[in-house]
């Protein structure tokens, strides 16, 4: 069994392994670093789902990187343009024989004697195990189950004789034209998939339990289009990206401060987008904006679907599937050729790999994490978590730029260890995303790792605290225990939970 050593491996290749090698590429051209990536194709998200009209619902200029700007006019972008511009990004910054596909690293050991990471890798393709060692592990396995979306069960669902499809296995040959389309849910996927396939089927029905936030974007940015005329264009993208993050953050915090104006606000805008005759019990949500993620379109496209009839929303209860469609709690009969099951995702952190110190789990749902990066108790490894509230990727570029400083600073110093300890019980019991009501959060935070009391354990999803925290605070603290090269091994602490 060969063994390969790399001093830094990321486990992930999609936006954020990605963005984090190549900030490394650019500080530490000389780094012996490697991407452990299960798919066969670089993107993650991108790659994996195929759905129509497939897109970001963030804008694309603060989506982007910060060191490769988004320059496309328009405001959401599709998920292949997403995929291409991941894959063009890692193309210019050399990464791309760096990245070997087609493996899925099961369980990742730190052993303290010798001071790295020890991996077990399956090469999914054969069944091969193989085994790498690193010096620093940085997983960027996103946030959810690749292999297997949320599906309740719905009573009768057998008795359905039409096609059932999940919107993360979306099979590539579906024909859906001229027929009735019924899509369970209410979030960013059922609003992406109705305006889409609307103009092809014969009615697509939005079925929700109850509703979401959703309001309109305009799709191509006219402002930055005509800045460019007058300046760099590079000048016109840095500050639309500047204005875009200001603005998303003060809509966040607004809705946070005073939903009920906020909700107000929204629900006058949607009635706009509607029309007169809709009924907003259908776009009136039963908790506060940003208690769950808002959800954008671009111009108005769903509404437009709804406004033309193609397609129409019933906030109802499923009784039970049947034969032709689904029942209704109220009596009502939906007729269904396709039932699409958009019910959402199931959380899953560092792709379902299991983390150990000399052979005792870790597990990292009872750990907290460093200033929302490195992980308490272990050794030379950080895990980047993106923003849930503004870009993930807003965060992906301040980790990885703390991570570029945490290296340097170790580099200068001739140490080769650091480790997050918390030594004032700062843990609580709730989970990093705790304010958020969305369901696959609630259903499995159990999953994410503990909030903590006070600073550097609090996770703030606050961009600009974070830049602050992660940018400008010196490296060093007292949480933070060093080992220099050559220094003997420190016993490890135990683990919290052996579980
Ligand atoms: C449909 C959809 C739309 C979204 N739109 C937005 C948006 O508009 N704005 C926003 O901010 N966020 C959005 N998100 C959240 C989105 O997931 C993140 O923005 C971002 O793409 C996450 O990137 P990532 O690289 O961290 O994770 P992922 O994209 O999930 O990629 C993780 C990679 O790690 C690999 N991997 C996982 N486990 C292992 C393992 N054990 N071994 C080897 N490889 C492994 C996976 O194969 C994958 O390639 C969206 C999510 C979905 C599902």
């Amino acid at each position: 069994m060969s063994n390969l050593h790399f001093d830094t491996l990321i486990i992930g290749a999609g936006l954020s392994g990605i963005g984090t090698a190549c900030h490394l590429m650019d500080e530490f051209p000389n780094r012996n670093l490697a991407i452990l990536e299960r798919r066969e194709c670089m993107g993650g998200t991108w790659d994996l789902f195929r759905y129509p009209g497939i897109r970001s619902d963030s804008d694309m200029l603060s989506y982007g990187y910060k060191f490769r700007l988004w320059d496309s006019p328009k405001v959401l972008a599709d998920g292949a343009s997403i995929r291409r511009y991941i894959q063009d990004t890692a193309k210019q910054y050399g990464l791309a024989d760096k990245i070997h596909y087609g493996l899925r690293t099961l369980s990742a050991n730190w052993c303290s004697q010798q001071r790295l990471w020890q991996l077990t890798v399956l090469h999914e393709a054969s069944g091969d195990i193989r085994h790498y060692t690193c010096r620093f592990l940085l997983c960027c396995t996103g946030y959810y189950n690749h292999d297997e979306g949320f599906l309740p069960a719905f009573p009768g669902e057998n008795d359905f004789k039409g096609v059932r499809i999940h919107p993360q296995h979306w099979p590539e040959d579906l024909d859906y034209r001229d027929k009735n389309v019924v899509v369970i849910g209410s979030g960013a996927t059922a609003a992406t998939l109705i305006p889409a396939m609307a103009d092809k089927t014969r009615h697509i029905t939005m079925l929700q339990r109850s509703p979401s936030y959703i309001y309109s974007l305009p799709s191509t940015d006219k402002l930055t289009g005509v800045l460019s005329r007058i300046m760099p264009t590079s000048w016109a993208l840095g500050l639309a990206r500047k204005r875009n993050i200001m603005l998303y953050r003060a809509v966040y915090i607004a809705c946070r401060q005073w939903p009920r104006l906020m909700r107000r606000i929204i629900l006058a805008h949607v009635r706009r987008q509607v029309g007169p005759n809709a009924d907003m019990r259908h776009f009136t949500p039963t908790y506060m904006p940003w208690d769950e993620r808002l959800c954008a379109v671009p111009d108005g496209d769903l509404f437009k679907s709804i406004r033309n009839g193609q397609a129409s929303v019933e906030t109802d209860h499923i009784e039970r599937f049947t034969e032709h469609g689904i029942r209704l709690k109220s009596g009502k009969e939906l007729p269904a050729d396709i039932i699409i099951t958009a019910t959402g995702l199931r959380l899953q952190l560092l792709g379902g790999m299991t983390v150990s110190v000399d052979g005792t789990p870790y597990p990292i749902g009872e750990q907290m994490t460093y200033k929302g990066v490195l992980l308490e108790n272990l050794p030379n490894m950080a895990w980047i978590f993106g923003y849930t509230n503004v870009s993930w990727t807003l965060k992906v570029g301040l980790a990885a730029t703390y991570l570029c400083r945490l290296f340097r600073y170790m580099e200068q110093r001739n140490l080769d260890v650091v480790t997050p300890y918390d030594n004032a019980n700062n843990a609580l019991s709730d989970g990093i995303l705790n304010s958020m009501k969305s369901g696959y959060i609630q259903r499995d935070q159990h999953f994410l790792p503990r909030q903590g009391r006070s600073h550097p354990w609090f996770v703030f999803m606050h961009y600009g605290r974070d830049k602050k925290m992660l940018l400008k605070d010196p490296i060093e603290d007292h949480h933070l225990e060093f080992q220099r090269a050559q220094q003997q091994a420190l016993t490890p602490r135990p683990a919290k939970v052996t579980g």
